[in-house]
């Protein structure tokens, strides 16, 4: 079975994180809508700009500007075994306008609320390899270099407590519907994630194998 993922929790949920695992375990290129706007925004492109006017203030990217940049991403050669949507569909009108990929795994990263500030103050991300770090919960011998490539670690401009107020604001307004609308077709599966970044993936992982399994029969 070829797996459509799509990842969807709060900012600080863990969903880049988890992508990444998943990403090497499983046939499923990890597609960030976040990552391919702040690509964007990096190069100062047109849609950079448009992008940051509504990013740097925490709120959502309109949906058609969205839509068009994943589906165009997701044509791509290196999606055809399969994907891992992280961050989108991001809202009900994203999740109605992909309704025909056919979207086969939901994975819903649950997290209590005061878990989230100190995973988005203090993450950090670098610049080449675009790792993610948090040097409160797991300190850095050197905080301002990647562990794995030696990359410069930056801190998104959205990663203060409050433009993190906004987006978790947004997600309770506009993406929490996606996930009912997800449940109802019977796909979602909740994951707790206030755990450590290894017992959350490891719930990742059994539904992932079950799944594959029963698929396979
Ligand atoms: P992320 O890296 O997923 O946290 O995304 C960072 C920011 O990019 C979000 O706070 C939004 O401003 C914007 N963004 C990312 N994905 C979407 C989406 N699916 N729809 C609208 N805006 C998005």
């Amino acid at each position: 079975m070829m797996l459509k993922i799509v990842i969807i929790g709060p900012a600080g949920s863990g969903k880049g994180t988890m992508s990444d695992l998943i990403e090497d375990n499983y046939p499923a290129k990890h597609i960030s809508s976040g990552s391919m706007f702040r690509e964007e925004i990096r190069k100062n492109t047109p849609l950079g700009q448009q992008a940051n006017s509504y990013i740097s203030q925490g709120k959502l990217v309109p949906d058609d500007v969205t839509v068009a940049l994943v589906k165009s991403r997701l044509s791509q050669d290196d999606c055809k075994d399969g994907y891992l949507l992280d961050g989108f569909p991001r809202s009900l009108v994203q999740a109605k306008a992909i309704e025909d990929l056919g979207i086969n795994v939901v994975i819903n990263l649950m997290v209590e609320e005061h878990l989230l500030v100190d995973r988005i103050v203090y993450r950090r991300l670098c610049e080449n390899c675009k790792a993610i770090y948090n040097i409160k919960l797991n300190p850095l011998e050197d905080e301002e270099h990647c562990e794995r490539c030696g990359g410069k670690l930056y801190q998104r401009s959205d990663d203060t407590y409050e433009k993190l107020m906004v987006r978790l604001e947004s997600y309770a307004e506009e993406t929490q519907p996606v996930v009912d609308y997800y449940r109802k077709k019977g796909i979602v599966y909740d994951v707790d994630a206030g755990q450590s970044v290894e017992d959350v993936y490891k719930q990742i992982d059994e539904i992932l194998t079950k799944i594959m399994e029963e698929k396979s029969n």
